[in-house]
């Protein structure tokens, strides 16, 4: 089958590679029908994950049909359209039983596929632990509706829900990237009352307040006089999804006393905590690495159409456009939020 592999620094490339099989009574193997091209996989070719082995398959997000299970499998059988988390976890260890599977102790455990094991950007995958990464997708839901469940709407239902926002809050979110993106949409689902977004980029400024008519949409450097003038004198709940020094300063400078400001964003330096800068406000900080565990709540948001990531999916390749489809990603060319690549038929 077709795969498409991370080589070496800096290389990724279609590949031929074995059908996978099952290699525990707990695995599956998914039919890859869908699939999409993330940053971190941007990261990956950079470089940028030490973690990330040359020769896997790339790949996390995606959709497919269940071709076979193992014998431990209860929760879907073959012919299935599923979802894939992005997070393999075996659902026992002690970091699974407190929800935070991110750290899931198993060897196949934590981000994974496309990373340490074969993932999705080729026509079949290996899923280890099916029951508790393979979200069935109702009859009514596309594969495009359903093709960020396991990574980017899982990472913004966990944002919000990290970030406690009551009823009536004042939001910061800092990057109307695809991530800030379905972070507004789970945001949105706890009723804040304002919803701030702040974005460097013109063109995803628009993008973004086409979409999201009630929110306000603003330069990063906007941002500070106008919570300065909020009742609290800052936002109640900050969300960080950009990843540069100034959004990180912007983050906890916009928070009201006793926010929670939560960090989603993948830094590529350190960040400066100035502690005597903030003394006394009191803040409170969590840190990224989302925890894949609510898909199957995303996918009952999506299938009552409370929550729609479509408008994302800006350009659709088939897989054997794979690369350029990748380059335009990466480079961030001609508009692109986010592609689909469609494994199955051949896209004119
Ligand atoms: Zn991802
Ligand atoms: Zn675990």
């Amino acid at each position: 089958m077709r795969a498409y592999t991370y080589l070496e620094r800096g290389v990724f490339r279609m590949t031929q590679k074995p059908r996978p099989v099952l290699r525990a009574p707990r695995d599956a193997v998914v039919r890859v029908t869908l699939a999409s091209i993330c940053t971190s996989d941007v990261h990956i070719r950079n470089g940028a994950v030490p973690r990330a082995v040359p020769g896997i398959t790339v790949g996390h997000e995606f959709v497919g049909v269940v071709e076979e299970t193992g014998s431990a499998v209860t929760h879907v059988k073959k012919g299935d359209r599923v979802a894939v988390n992005v997070e393999t976890y075996c659902g026992t260890c002690f970091f699974c039983r407190h929800g935070w599977v991110n750290n899931c102790s198993d060897p196949n455990g934590g981000w994974a596929l496309g990373c340490r094991i074969d993932g999705g950007l080729a026509e079949y995958a290996r899923i280890p632990f099916a029951d508790t990464n393979l979200v069935p997708i109702p009859d009514g839901v596309t594969d495009e509706q359903a093709l960020f469940t396991g990574d980017l709407l899982s990472t913004g239902y966990w944002a919000a829900k990290i970030a406690h926002i009551r009823k009536g809050d004042t939001v910061l979110l800092i990057g109307a990237g695809p991530t800030g993106y379905c972070t507004a949409l789970c945001a949105l689902l706890h009723s804040p009352a304002r919803l701030i977004v702040c974005e460097i980029d013109p063109v995803r400024r628009a993008f973004f307040a086409r979409r999201f008519p009630n929110a306000e949409v603003l330069p990063p450097e906007d941002a500070l006089p106008l919570l300065a003038r909020t009742p609290r004198g800052g936002a109640d709940a900050v969300i960080e999804a950009a990843g540069s020094a100034e959004s990180f300063r912007l983050a906890w400078q916009g928070a009201r006393p006793n926010a929670n400001v939560v960090l989603v964003a993948m830094y590529e330096t350190p960040q400066i905590l100035p502690l005597p800068d903030m003394y006394g406000k009191n803040l409170t900080f969590k840190t990224g690495g989302v925890d894949g565990c609510d898909c199957s709540a995303v996918m009952r948001l999506i299938a009552e159409g409370r929550l729609d990531a479509t408008p994302l999916i800006t350009h659709t390749f088939s897989f054997s456009d794979i690369e350029r489809a990748f380059s335009l990603f990466a480079q961030k060319k001609d508009g692109v939020m986010k592609v689909a690549v469609r494994m199955d038929e051949d896209i004119p």
